[in-house]
This record gives C-alpha cells, sequence and structure tokens, in this order.
C-alpha cells in the first residue's frame, strides 16, 4: 500500500482541497511551489506509462478538476503548471499516478 492509498483510507493525514468519489486533491507534504497540490485517482495506476484506455475518462476528469482546484488556491487567474512523472527518469517517487498542480510563482523552463 502506497502512502497515497493510506491519505485515501484516512489511515494517515493530509490537507485536502478537493475530493469526489473517484479522486482526492491535497497538499504536497514537501511543496516545490507556494501552491503545491497532488491530485491522484483513489483507484491505483501505478504509472501514466501503465495506463490503459479505459482510464482516458478518469485521467481527463482529473484534469479538467484542476481548473476547480487552482480556482479553489487562488492561482487560476495568474496560472498553473500541471505535471506528471512517469518511472525513473521522470523522477516518479510514489508508485501511484499523480498529478502535481503547481502554482503561486513563474515556472522556469526546462524543468530540472
Ligand atoms: P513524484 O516524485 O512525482 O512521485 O511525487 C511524489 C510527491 O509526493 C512528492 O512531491 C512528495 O513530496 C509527495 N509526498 C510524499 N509523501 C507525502 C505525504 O505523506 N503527503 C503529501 N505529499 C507527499
Amino acid at each position: 500500500m502506497t502512502i497515497f492509498e493510506k491519505i485515501i483510507a484516512r489511515e494517515i493525514p493530509a490537507r485536502i482541497v478537493h475530493e469526489t468519489d473517484e479522486f482526492i486533491a491535497f497538499h504536497d507534504v514537501n511543496p516545490q511551489a507556494p501552491v503545491h497540490v497532488l491530485i491522484v485517482p483513489k483507484r491505483v495506476i501505478p504509472r501514466l506509462a501503465e495506463s490503459a484506455p479505459s482510464d482516458a475518462e478518469l485521467l481527463g476528469r482529473m484534469l479538467v478538476a484542476s481548473r476547480e482546484v487552482a480556482q479553489k488556491l487562488g492561482v487560476v487567474e495568474s496560472g498553473y503548471r500541471m505535471v506528471i512523472n512517469s518511472g525513473r527518469d521522470g523522477g516518479e517517487t510514489v508508485p501511484h499516478l499523480h498529478m502535481h498542480l503547481l502554482g503561486g510563482r513563474h515556472m522556469t523552463w526546462p524543468p530540472g
């Protein structure tokens, strides 16, 4: 069981900002920007590279819901960045697909 499943099961605390029956959004414990929230599906998909065509609607709904999360956190006008790290070279450290929503400062490119 990953740490995200424990958060979903309320076994460990998290600062939850949004939740539906399909996914949950909570503040990252090690924020990389003034706003750093993780959007995590309740159904475990280990990583984007292991997603299936049947996951398309769920992932699409999560992306669209980022707007609502950004609105709640006051960054929808200023802008924000969505990131998915998949696998070793992608920098994924928790093997449960998640989307990072980062905002509250100007993002640079390329990422590190
Ligand atoms: P990844 O590197 O894309 O897999 O992102 C994993 C993220 O999970 C990192 O940004 C971590 O800071 C974050 N994280 C790890 N454990 C916790 C936790 O218990 N609560 C909230 N965020 C966490």
